[in-house]
C-alpha cells in the first residue's frame, strides 16, 4: 500500500514565491537536540598499560581517570575480564554530552586469554538487550541508550604484525561494534616501523575479512568533505600518543605531548602522530554517524539475529530504500538486504507485541467483569436470602400469633400450630 501510494504521488519540482519558513528545520532539529543532549559510549579494549586512561583523558580534554601507579610486577592481578564504566556529563558552548567509558581491566594480561572477548560480548549484547527492552515498552518517551557506539582496540606497538589475541577479538566483535584499531603509544616505534606496521595489520584484517569502522562518504558530498574523509581513512589504524601533561616545545609553546631526550613528542600535531585524526573521526566529525550505525546496522542486525532464533519467520518480498544505499564500500557491503530484513523483522516484532498487549488488556478486562458479575451475583444471592429469611420469620411470627384454619374435612384439637412442624401436620 504504501509502495502504491508513493508511485501514485507524482512529484513535480516547484519554485517558491517567498519566504515560507521551513529552511529553519536543520535549526529546529538542532535546538531539539541540544536541548535533550547526546548519549556517548566509548568502549576502551587492550592490555594494561597501554594508555587507554591516558588518551581518553586527552580525546575529552578531562580527567575522567585518575592517574595510575603501574602494578609492581607481583602485585595480584585479577582473574577473569572485569567491564568497569564511568559517566560524565561535559558541555561545550552549551551542547550537553552524557559520555560514558566503559574500559576492559584484564584484557589481555593473563597467562591463557582465549576467552577474553567472551565477557566483552555478553557486555555489548546486555547493552543491546536493554535498549530492546526500553522499545518494547508502551512508553517509549524516554530511551536511555547505552549501547556502545565505538570501540577503540589499543594494538601494542609491536612493530610486526597483530597478535592472535587481536585477530580473535576484533573477529568475534566487529559485528556488534564500530571497531576503530589504535597503535598504541606510537612514540615508541620510528615512522618508518609506524608506516610498515600500519600496513602489516590492514592486511592481517583484510585477511580476516574484520570489518572496521569507516567514515562513510556520500554521493552528493562536497570535495571538501569527500578529502577530509579519505584523509581520515587513510591514516587508520591511527597511531597514537596520549598524554594529558602539558610541555614545553621548541618556541616556548606550551602542549599537550611527551618530553624526551632528544625532543617533544606533541599529541595535537598531525606530523607527530594521529591524534588529531582519531579525534576527527571519534569527536568532531563522525560522532553522529558511529551512533548512527550502531543504531542502524549494528542493532538492527543484531536484533534481527536474536528475533530469527526466537522464531519470528521474515518475508523479504518487499524491498524498502534505504538510507545507506547510496554509500560506497566497505559500508555498502552490509547494508540493504541486512537492514531491511532488520526492519522487517522490527515492525513484526512490534506487531506481535501490540497484539499481544491488546489480548492481555481484553484479558484482564474480561477477567475484571467476570468477577463483577461474580460480586452482583453473590450480592443478589444473599439479598435473596436475607428477603427469604424475613419472610420465614414473619410467616413464623403470624402463624404463632394465630391459630391455623382447619383444613376441609378435618378436625383439630391441638389448639396451636407451630409453623416449623407445620409440613409434618399436614
Ligand atoms: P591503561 O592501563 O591502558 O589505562 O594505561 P594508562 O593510561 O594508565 O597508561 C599507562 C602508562 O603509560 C602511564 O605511565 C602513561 O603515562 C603511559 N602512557 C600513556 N600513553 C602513552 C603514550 O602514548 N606513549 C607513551 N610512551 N607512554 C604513554
Amino acid at each position: 500500500l504504501a509502495a502504491n501510494l508513493l508511485a501514485a504521488t507524482p512529484i513535480i519540482r516547484k519554485k517558491l514565491m517567498g519566504y515560507v519558513g521551513f529552511a529553519n528545520l536543520p535549526n529546529q532539529v538542532h535546538r531539539k537536540s541540544v536541548r535533550k543532549g547526546f548519549q556517548f559510549t566509548v568502549m576502551v579494549v587492550g592490555e594494561s598499560g597501554l594508555g587507554k586512561s591516558t588518551l581518553v583523558n586527552t580525546l575529552f580534554n578531562t580527567m575522567l581517570y585518575p592517574p595510575k601507579e603501574p602494578l609492581a610486577p607481583n602485585a595480584e592481578r585479577t582473574q577473569t575480564v572485569a567491564i568497569q564504566s564511568i559517566s560524565a556529563d561535559i558541555e561545550e558552548n552549551g551542547v550537553r554530552l552524557r559520555l560514558t567509558v566503559v574500559d576492559t581491566p584484564g584484557f589481555g594480561d593473563f597467562v591463557n586469554n582465549d576467552d577474553s572477548w567472551k565477557p566483552i560480548v555478553e557486555n555489548i549484547e546486555a547493552r543491546f538487550d536493554s535498549y530492546l527492552e526500553q522499545e518494547n515498552r508502551v512508553n517509549r518517551q524516554k530511551i536511555v541508550d547505552n549501547r556502545v557506539h565505538a570501540c577503540l582496540y589499543f594494538i601494542q606497538p609491536t612493530g610486526h604484525a597483530l597478535k592472535p589475541l587481536d585477530i580473535e577479538f576484533m573477529r568475534r566483535l566487529h559485528t556488534k561494534v564500530n571497531l576503530i584499531p589504535v597503535i598504541a603509544k606510537a612514540d615508541t616505534l620510528t615512522d618508518d616501523e609506524v608506516a610498515e606496521f600500519k600496513a602489516r595489520i590492514l592486511a592481517d584484517i583484510a585477511y580476516h575479512n574484520i570489518q572496521i569502522f569507516q567514515a562513510p562518504t556520500y554521493d552528493n558530498e562536497d570535495e571538501e568533505t569527500i578529502t577530509e574523509t579519505e584523509e581520515i581513512a587513510s591514516k587508520i589504524p591511527f597511531a597514537i600518543v596520549g598524554s594529558d601533561q602539558v610541555v614545553i616545545a621548541p618556541g616556548n609553546r606550551h602542549v599537550r605531548g611527551r618530553s624526551y631526550p632528544w625532543g617533544v613528542i606533541e599529541v595535537d600535531n598531525e606530523e607527530h602522530c594521529d591524534f588529531v585524526k582519531l579525534r576527527q573521526m571519534l569527536v568532531r566529525t563522525y560522532m553522529e554517524e558511529l551512533r548512527e550505525y550502531t543504531n542502524d546496522i549494528l542493532y538492527e542486525n543484531w536484533r534481527t539475529e536474536k528475533l530469527l532464533s526466537m522464531g519470528v519467520a521474515q518475508d523479504s518480498s518487499v524491498f524498502k530504500e534505504v538510507k545507506y544505499g547510496t554509500i560506497v564500500p566497505p559500508y555498502a557491503c552490509r547494508k540493504n538486504a541486512v537492514l531491511h530484513e532488520a526492519k522487517l523483522a522490527k515492525m513484526e516484532a512490534e506487531m506481535k507485541m501490540v497484539f499481544q498487549q491488546k489480548v492481555q488488556e481484553k484479558e484482564a478486562k474480561l477477567k475484571q467483569s467476570e468477577e463483577e458479575l461474580y460480586a452482583r451475583h453473590r450480592e443478589m444471592k444473599e439479598s435473596l436470602e436475607k428477603q427469604r429469611l424475613d419472610l420465614e420469620e414473619k410467616k413464623r411470627k403470624i402463624e404463632n400469633g394465630r391459630p391455623l384454619t382447619p383444613e376441609k374435612g378435618t378436625v383439630r384439637h391441638s389448639g396451636f400450630h407451630h409453623a416449623t412442624t407445620g409440613d409434618s401436620d399436614r
